[in-house]
């Protein structure tokens, strides 16, 4: 089987040696985890045309001339005003950032820069500003009768006929979206604006406003010679901009359009389309920050990106964090594949953020102990010491910037997806008020326990230790419930916890028998 990157990169590459591989957001919210896609698509491209010995450009257009189009829920009402500005000219929300656009771009960066991922980014309103699109709007605003006639066959909608190529920013009140260009002569743009009156001239030679999106796609595509590029399925469907775009390079700008790569949308589980707008947005902050860098990149790369994908960022995360590992130790050869795993190699590859393969295989720590660990802590040493118990010295020291980030990203992920019931403290000292009167039958149990855990025989190991407190409990007659009932309320003072084995053995053989003897004094 050849991977999907490499079968792409094998096609480019029939087409010709060298490639700029595109990609393109408008930051007028936040950067969700859909977002991702697009970049991490791309990225994957860009990494197997290399390999593949091409030459290729990578870059992460940023549409920061976009009008905001609404005020999104939790910004503050005054913000109507600059409905219809361009978002690098709005305000930041909170004032923290420069502008609207760099607010909402400055994070998802960061979270690329975590990811590996490093496309040039290249800002659409400094490609006008700089005057490097003058010629090409020249020629659009030339061509305005058959852009509209190509518009109207592909779409199926008439334009108006006073529609222009370009939407001039009205100098008075900095609108993009309520202009009608009048006339254009040379590199002047005439035109009166219906929201506030005013009429006036612009200069194309710099910035002046925008061209509509279904023309600015493919003046892009010309102005940066862009031969492959992935985007959302919407643009790919009959009718859609890519089927717009095509023509217009073609016809217009007499270019190929660059190689297709349509996506499925990226969904959170439960809550349909992952959308800005909508306001159900796991942030693609909050996600990188709450998984590895290798997982995240993981779960885009090994799906097709026809692929759909629900993805459930409480338990999901946990469990593509295994998927991860088993390819990782089948990368190794420390296991045999299971059935319907397919380009391990390539999909590891891939899942590395400097593509880097590390020498030997990394430790095995499951995320699911890694969030009880962090949770048990007091800091990062306290997190190394814990695993002291169960793996080698040499194995940690090994593996201490990897555990580094495992400990940070865990930490998130407990801060920003834990469901309550899985989030713990475990009680610095234990009192009578935190676990009430206990009767004779627990009494005798906790007693049984502290014997069997104290004992030369006792191995103590997370299995070891649930089977024990089954057994003890069910000599005694409690239900599973009550018993365990009893030692969360002990350690963490609230009747459920985390798998009790595992927690036990994480907190140390000592700490809890000093504990169990500390109730049994009350
Ligand atoms: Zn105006």
């Amino acid at each position: 089987m050849t991977h999907w990157a490499e079968e792409v990169a094998r096609e480019l590459l029939k087409i010709g040696e060298r490639h700029v591989i595109s990609t393109g957001i408008s930051p007028s919210g936040t950067f969700h985890v859909g977002h991702l896609r697009e970049i991490l698509t791309g990225d994957a491209i860009y990494r197997a045309v290399v390999k593949l010995g091409g030459d290729a450009r990578f870059i992460f257009l940023v549409d920061d001339a976009d009008p905001l189009r609404k005020v999104p829920a939790g910004v503050d009402e005054s913000f109507k005003e600059y409905i219809g500005v361009p978002i690098w000219q709005v305000p930041s929300p909170d004032g923290s950032s420069k502008s609207w656009s760099e607010y909402h771009l400055e994070p998802f960066l960061d979270v690329l820069n975590d990811l590996g991922a490093s496309p040039e980014v290249i800002r659409t309103s400094r490609i006008y500003k700089s005057g490097e699109f003058k010629d090409i709007i020249l020629t659009v605003l030339r061509n305005r009768e058959r852009l509209m006639r190509i518009l109207g066959d592909v779409t199926g909608r008439r334009l108006p006929e006073d529609w222009y190529p370009f939407m001039p920013q009205c100098t008075s009140c900095k609108r993009i979206d309520s202009t009608r260009v009048l006339s254009f002569e040379g590199e002047y743009v005439y035109y009166k604006c219906s929201a506030c009156g005013h009429e006036g001239k612009v200069s194309v030679s710099s910035w002046a406003g925008k061209m509509p999106w279904r023309v600015e796609w493919p003046a892009k595509w010309r102005l940066f010679g862009v031969t492959c590029e992935p985007f959302g399925k919407d643009h790919a469907a009959a009718g859609g901009s890519y089927d717009s775009g095509s023509r217009i390079i073609r016809e217009i700008f007499e270019r190929e359009p660059p190689y297709p790569v349509p996506y499925e949308w990226f969904v959170l589980k439960g809550k349909g389309a992952m959308s800005s707008s909508k306001g159900v947005v796991v942030s693609a902050y909050d996600f990188v920050k709450a998984n590895i860098p290798q997982v995240v990149r993981f779960l885009y790369v090994k799906y097709l990106p026809m692929t759909h994908v629900e993805f459930d960022p409480i338990w999901g995360s946990l469990n593509v964090y295994d998927e991860y590992k088993q390819y990782e130790r089948v990368y190794f050869k420390l296991e045999e594949p299971t059935h319907g795993m397919k380009d391990v190699e390539y999909i590891y590859w891939l899942s590395q953020p400097d593509g880097e393969i590390p020498e030997r295989p990394p430790i095995q720590l499951p995320y699911r102990h890694a969030v009880v660990l962090v949770q048990i802590a007091k800091d990062f040493d306290h997190f190394l010491e814990i695993l002291r118990r169960q793996y080698s010295e040499e194995e940690i020291n090994e593996n201490v910037d990897y555990l580094r980030v495992i400990y940070q990203r865990a930490k998130s992920w407990v801060e920003k997806f834990a469901p309550e019931n899985v989030k713990f403290k475990v009680l610095e000292r234990v009192t009578r008020d935190v676990i009430g009167e206990l009767d004779e039958t627990q009494r005798q149990f906790l007693k049984s326990l502290v014997e069997i855990f104290e004992s030369e025989e006792f191995t103590w190991s997370p299995q070891e230790i649930h089977s024990t407190i089954h057994n003890v409990a069910k000599k005694f007659g409690l239900s599973h419930r009550r018993a365990f009932g009893v030692i969360y309320m002990i350690f963490l003072g609230k009747p459920e916890g985390p798998r009790a084995g595992y927690f036990l053995y994480s907190l140390g053989r000592d700490f809890t028998i000093k504990r169990l003897k500390e109730v049994l004094e009350l």
